[in-house]
């Protein structure tokens, strides 16, 4: 145990790392090479945990150059390193933290096709620390083509989960389909908010549309919501009608004369009469509170009262999700607020302004004066104005036009920096949520390291102060997953040489022997989302493999037209920079992949047919795949009696216990 190659570990800066680790996978570090894909805010803290636990070689990637706003969460850079490679200053950084340590700092994108499956393989571990969805699904691709354990991270604002990832033991990236974002009906936008975020999509992506925006009616959005069969004819009219009054409106902001009065214009029809329309259509309002029509000179002069309509408005019972009855948050509801008039513009207290509640007043002048500062620009010759966070103008018209709204909806009203926040999709980056999923995502790859694959976990960080980390098991792969489902192969060649057909025939092998490979069968041919080749469509057999854009790092999928066996994804990489100059220009994996198969035939039991030669083989008496007796979706299991009954059931993801009493283990998956 004291060989010269472990000095360095011994004692020392590793005593702690060996206590904890204990002696064999701590020295094992020293060797373990990482790749870590992501030099930001989780990359950062995630280096200088792997430098410091002793990672010996660590390969980090990232394509980004520093910017200002990094500096307060990216610790590694300083305001000197700005414009730099995020890789190439971390690296440098963070290589000062622990002599021992390899970095290799690469500027760039990990979806260039150098980084192929060879070069993946080349790691004992993957971590991800990316901020996109479409590098994470790619890097997880990779890993589970090239078999490489990956800890897969994000965090957004106080949030954060670590996921490890396995082929073939847990899910991966892709097993679960990700939510898209959410949208709201164009009703509740425009007729029922419930929540300030409707009053703020109303201001942002409506009102400052219609107002300032291109010409067009607004009706577009209605048509679809009538097409989609949204409720309410009714009140699609109403809404039909109150968007051709706009026209009016936009002619006065766009007019010559004061500016004070188209203002007020527009504070009239859209808080006072299109809300007066509303309330016309009494059916909308059985179930939930009216909103009140607001009134600008009582809200000037203070005298305006507003309040919530008793709960007998809304006796069916919080229909909109809010806390009826209630005065709006704020304290301000009634504009009484003894807060100062707001500061103009060019106040000093920028900060302390943004986050001041607003009163009524406040709001209205808010309103007034962003609508003249933006009718203004209209009229210097702007052709149209849409939404920009970092846009003064339109940020305090969002500001007060989503309040104004509130306010007649009694719904809570947010400072100019929630609205900020809300109307910019900002969701803050937080260094603490960064510094504990890095920690994280360290712990979750010792696991891995140490194959404890019993102690992984998926965590995460949450707004919960007696709990904040949750944790849940891994589940098995999703057997109906496109990414790791498939079997992976890799074949070596020169695509200038090489052609397609060359590529399925070697892969399918002639089907005899160890090494023979599923033999030939009618099959497709995808590379993504293009289909090369079908059993009707052979134009593409004869060409290289260059003239189809098939490259370096691309995958081919290999479908089985019959169904029978799995899809096989064969791996492009380049040939061995040695081989010789008369060498082959393919070469393939040996022994050639075998996919799973389903055999097709139930009874009589099973010789799995594993010479399946040519395409003409006579098949009736199989039975095609989605001919298979099916009860509500499920699969019906009338006799477990053959093993190969069981394990096509298998195949299908369902689960067979011999007995009540088994339970099913870490291994096993249950779908449907
Ligand atoms: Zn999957």
């Amino acid at each position: 145990m004291s060989s010269t190659t472990e000095v360095p570990r011994r004692g020392g800066r590793y005593t702690h790392a060996e206590a904890i680790l204990g002696p064999e996978l701590c020295g094992r570090l020293a060797d373990t090479k990482v790749l870590l894909v992501g030099a930001g805010g989780i990359g950062c803290e995630l280096l200088k945990n792997v430098v410091l636990t002793g990672f010996g070689h660590i390969t980090l990637l990232d394509l980004d150059t520093i910017d200002l706003s990094n500096l307060n969460r990216q610790f590694l850079f300083r305001k000197k390193d700005i414009k730099q490679s995020k890789a190439m200053v971390a690296a440098q950084t963070a290589g000062a933290f622990n002599p021992n340590v390899h970095i290799y700092p690469i500027h760039a994108n990990i979806k260039e096709p150098q980084f192929d499956i060879e070069w993946f393989r080349g790691f004992d571990i993957v971590l991800n620390a990316l901020d996109n969805l479409d590098a994470r699904r790619h890097v997880n691709k990779m890993c589970m083509a090239a078999g490489i354990p990956l800890v897969e991270s994000g965090t957004a604002g106080y949030l954060g989960q670590v996921q490890p990832l396995l082929k073939d033991r847990t899910e991966c990236f892709d097993c679960v389909l990700k939510p898209t974002p959410k949208s709201f009906p164009v009703c509740t936008i425009r007729s029922t908010p419930s929540q300030p975020i409707h009053c703020i999509v109303w201001a942002k992506s409506y009102l400052l549309p219609q107002l300032f925006g291109e010409d067009e009616d607004g009706t577009t959005e209605l048509d679809d919501a009538e097409k989609q069969g949204e409720n309410g004819g009714q009140e699609i009219a109403a809404l039909r009608k109150e968007a051709l009054a706009y026209r009016a409106v936009r002619k006065a902001l766009r007019a010559a004369e004061t500016t004070h009065d188209a203002a007020k214009t527009v504070f009239q029809k859209v808080f006072h009469s299109d809300i007066l329309n509303l309330l016309s259509m009494s059916d909308m309002w059985r179930s939930r509170a009216p909103p009140t029509p607001l009134d600008f000179h009582a809200i000037e002069n203070h005298s305006f009262v507003i309040q919530e309509p008793s709960k007998s408005h809304t006796a069916t019972g919080g229909v909109n999700g809010r806390s009826s009855g209630k005065p709006a948050a704020n304290g301000h509801v009634n504009g009484n607020a003894a807060s100062a008039p707001i500061q103009q513009r060019n106040g000093t207290n920028a900060g302390l302004k943004d986050q001041r509640a607003l009163s009524l007043q406040d709001n209205l002048a808010l309103f007034v004066s962003s609508t003249n500062r933006l009718a203004a620009r209209l009229r210097a010759g702007e052709e149209t104005i849409s939404f920009d966070k970092d846009d003064d103008d339109t940020l305090d018209f969002v500001t007060a036009a989503s309040n104004l709204r509130s306010a007649a909806y009694y719904i809570e009203r947010k400072t100019r920096w929630e609205v900020k926040e809300m109307a910019g999709n900002i969701i803050p980056a937080i260094a603490t949520t960064n510094a504990i999923i890095s920690g994280l995502i360290v712990l979750q790859a010792l696991h891995i390291l140490r194959k404890s694959y019993g102690a992984l976990k998926i965590v995460h960080l949450q707004f919960k102060p007696s709990v904040p980390l949750g944790t849940v098991n891994l589940c098995p792969p999703n057997p109906k997953c496109a990414i790791c489902r498939d079997t992976y192969t890799t074949v070596l060649c020169d695509p200038t040489n090489v052609t397609l057909g060359e590529i399925i025939d070697g892969i399918l092998g002639d089907g005899n022997g160890e090494h023979g490979g599923t033999g030939r069968r009618e099959v497709s041919v995808y590379e993504d989302k293009r289909v090369l080749s079908d059993p009707d469509w052979d134009d593409n057999l004869e060409r290289t493999l260059e003239s189809l854009n098939v490259t370096r790092g691309k995958f081919l999928t290999i479908v089985d037209e019959e169904g029978e066996w799995g899809d096989i994804a064969v791996a492009l990489s380049v040939l061995p920079p040695n081989r010789p100059a008369d060498g082959p220009s393919l070469i393939l994996p040996s022994p050639l992949p075998k996919p799973t198969h389903t055999p097709r035939r139930t009874s009589p039991a099973p010789t799995v047919s594993r010479k399946r030669s040519a395409p003409d083989d006579d098949i009736e008496e199989s039975e095609p795949l989605s001919k298979r007796p099916r009860i509500n979706g499920a699969i019906t299991v009338p006799q477990m009696g053959s093993p190969s009954k069981k394990r096509r059931l298998e195949d299908e993801g369902l689960v067979m216990l011999s007995g009540a009493t088994d339970e099913v283990d870490d291994e096993v998956i249950v779908i449907d």
